[in-house]
């Protein structure tokens, strides 16, 4: 069987990486495409579940699975640790399944630097009104608060052009054909086909 792909996807907070991602998941059976679930000492936000958004661990558990090489990739972002468990994803892609990492652009080149099969796509916001509009959230933050949301969203995009893909979310549903496009064309590549449709071949080849 073909390995799955491992799939980053970046984007600075505000331009809708989560929404486009739970959406494909929604469009894609189980055993084809899933999305890790990392680990990160950040406080749990309301609504949130352990083992579904994130598997939520104490700075000392977060350091003690660095010093056993617990992670493909990890990173601080926003003065929280973030990592990507590898025997999880390493399991999964060993059974033909997609996996998609939600990650920063740390992460992302790590990933590159590990295993040059990964594919990345950037995505981008329509506009920076548009962004400014989506940080500003429910108009609770001060302006302090908002401009460093706006630096550290525009620290991310400087990265976009390390990546293979490049998704603008203007229109959501135009943004998640463009993601489904690239998956759907990196599953017709001839080493993934080879594998899939071994038996075809084999008896469209027979004397
Ligand atoms: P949030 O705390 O808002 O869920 O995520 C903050 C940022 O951390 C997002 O850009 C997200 O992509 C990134 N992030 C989430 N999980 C990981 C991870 O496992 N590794 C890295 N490097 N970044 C992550």
């Amino acid at each position: 069987m073909a390995q799955g792909t491992l799939y980053i996807v970046s984007a600075p907070s505000g331009a809708g990486k989560s929404s486009l991602i739970q959406a494909l998941l929604k469009t894609q059976p189980l055993y084809d495409t899933q999305v890790s679930i990392s680990h990160t000492t950040r406080d749990m936000r309301p609504g949130e579940k352990h083992g579904e958004h994130y598997y939520f661990v104490s700075k000392t558990e977060f350091a003690s699975m660095i010093q056993e090489d617990a992670f493909l990739e990890h990173a601080e972002v926003f003065g929280n640790h973030y990592g990507t468990s590898r025997e999880a994803i390493e399991q999964v892609l060993s059974t033909g399944v997609d996996v998609f990492l939600d990650i920063d652009w740390q992460g992302a080149q790590q990933i590159r630097h590990k295993m040059p099969h990964a594919r990345s796509i950037f995505v981008l916001p329509p506009s920076k009104e548009e962004l400014d509009r989506r940080l500003r959230g429910r108009g609770q933050d001060s302006e302090i608060v908002i401009a460093k949301r706006m630096a550290q969203a525009v620290a991310e995009m400087s990265h976009y052009a390390e990546y293979d893909y490049l998704i603008v979310n203007d229109d959501f549903d135009l943004a998640l054909s463009d993601l489904k496009t690239i998956i759907r064309a990196e599953r017709l590549r001839m080493s993934r086909q080879k594998a899939r449709h071994d038996a075809l071949i084999s008896k469209l080849l027979a004397d």
